[in-house]
């Protein structure tokens, strides 16, 4: 039994059990198509339907949404969601694509939204069937995000939308998108309104969608255009000018926090068969050849994969402690602690690997000869978006430092 299930409650391990039993029953064929590394990065839909039925048959089944209410499409649970997603993990699931509806949206329209728009929202947000963005960023607001500009201004009972928003996820798969906007141009922070908006609905009509190509290659995210667009008030969430509250709900819940107070749906973080996992590592060094032998061999290699491994045993463990209430002494420490390191372990681990693959590395997914496929060279690649995504290395380490540890605010 792992450590996990000897804690839980009798309502988890009833549900534990039957996790795994259909979990053995129901685990998805392997897809006629590659998937890539993440959600964040789906490009076809023959990934987005191969993705979407998975997500959809976990939610049927009561593995998706499980400690929100029912009233709003979720399973009624307490503390159920976790139980799920360890044992998804274990089964090597695939990953659900709607990785920032579950992630973020949900949260935020569960604690800002009206009845309505919940119970209306959230059961296809949970089934995957609707896909959901986050427009935040834009070209001059990313750190400092309380500079959005996209403007709405309001007309009777609507609100026209202007302006451009950069680096959005599934943006282009997107039905919904949550949307930070500015409302009021003399209030940094209280001039900030927060809406959700069926873009989908929208595409040619006050809504453009370009993609971005990243330096892999893939798109993933894009820019979306707004221009003129007409929503109606009641997709507002929370109060005129409390858009920067509702924002830090939603940063708390992707950066990580609040899974102890919050019905957190699923979304597991399997990176499409763990590739950048340090175990996965040495497992490539086994079969890896360097001067004649197997790079696992290597005795310098071997130190360097074991402190991989050390730090990413290390990460996990401190993964567990911020289930832990009394170590919350700080409700962003862990969290933000977590998603810095494990970015940067998840780069390291990615880093070296290129290193055991020596020349080789420089072969890419598609060519016959890559090692491993071609994908370590793709996740050493995504791992600079993801120290970059959710606030940078550098802005984590500011609010640790400023905010949790009290030391001097950086010039
Ligand atoms: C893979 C990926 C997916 C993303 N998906 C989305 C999405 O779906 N929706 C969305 O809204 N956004 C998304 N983003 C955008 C992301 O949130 C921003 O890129 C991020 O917040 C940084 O903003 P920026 O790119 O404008 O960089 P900037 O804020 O311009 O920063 C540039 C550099 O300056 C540094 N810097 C800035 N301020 C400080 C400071 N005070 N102290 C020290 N250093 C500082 C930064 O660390 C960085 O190195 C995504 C980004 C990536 C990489």
């Amino acid at each position: 039994m792992s450590e996990s299930a000897s804690k839980d409650s009798p309502e988890q391990a009833e549900f534990r059990q039957y996790c795994r039993t259909w979990l053995a029953a129901n685990r998805p064929p392997d897809p006629q198509v590659r998937l890539p590394l993440s959600p964040l990065e789906i490009m076809t839909t023959e990934q987005l339907s191969y993705l979407q039925a998975w997500q959809k048959a976990a939610y049927d089944a009561g593995l998706v949404g499980c400690d929100y209410p029912r009233e709003v499409g979720g399973g009624g649970r307490k503390d159920c969601q976790r139980v799920a997603n360890e044992e998804m993990l274990s089964a090597r699931t695939p990953y659900f694509p709607n990785v920032i509806g579950l992630g973020m949206a949900a949260p935020t329209v569960f604690y800002h939204a009206q009845e309505a728009l919940k119970q209306r929202l959230l059961p296809r947000l949970f089934s995957g069937e609707d896909i959901w963005c986050q427009g935040f960023s834009e070209p001059g607001a990313g750190s400092d995000l309380a500079s959005v500009q996209t403007f709405a201004e309001r007309k009777g009972d609507k609100w026209v939308i202007n302006g451009h928003k950069v680096w959005t996820s599934l943006a282009h798969f997107a039905e919904w998108m949550i949307l930070l906007l500015r409302t009021d141009k003399s209030h940094k922070y209280d001039g900030l309104t927060y809406f959700v908006v069926p873009i989908r609905a929208a595409l040619g009509s006050g809504v453009t969608v370009r993609p971005l190509i990243k330096i892999t290659g893939e798109t993933g995210f894009n820019e979306v255009i707004f221009d003129n667009l007409e929503v109606d008030d009641s997709y507002r969430l929370d109060e005129l000018g409390k858009g920067w509250q509702v924002a830090m709900t939603t940063l708390l819940h992707e950066r990580g926090a609040g899974e102890l107070q919050t019905p957190r749906a699923g979304g597991l973080r399997n990176k499409g068969g763990h590739v950048t996992s340090a175990s996965s590592l040495i497992e490539f060094a086994r079969t890896a050849e360097r001067d004649g032998r197997a790079a696992a061999e290597d005795p310098l290699l071997r130190d360097r994969m074991m402190q991989q491994l050390i730090r990413e045993v290390g990460w996990t463990q401190s993964q567990r402690r911020s289930r832990v209430p009394a170590l919350l002494d700080h409700p962003m420490r862990l969290q933000l602690q977590n998603k810095l390191l494990g970015s940067e372990i998840s780069q390291d681990t990615a880093a070296l690997a290129l290193e055991v693959a020596g020349a080789s590395a420089s072969l890419y997914l598609g060519d016959e000869n890559a090692p491993a496929g071609g994908q370590w060279h793709l996740a050493y690649m995504n791992s600079y978006g993801m120290t970059i995504a959710a606030g940078t290395s550098e802005v984590q380490r500011n609010i640790l430092g400023e905010r949790v540890l009290g030391l001097a605010k950086s010039k």
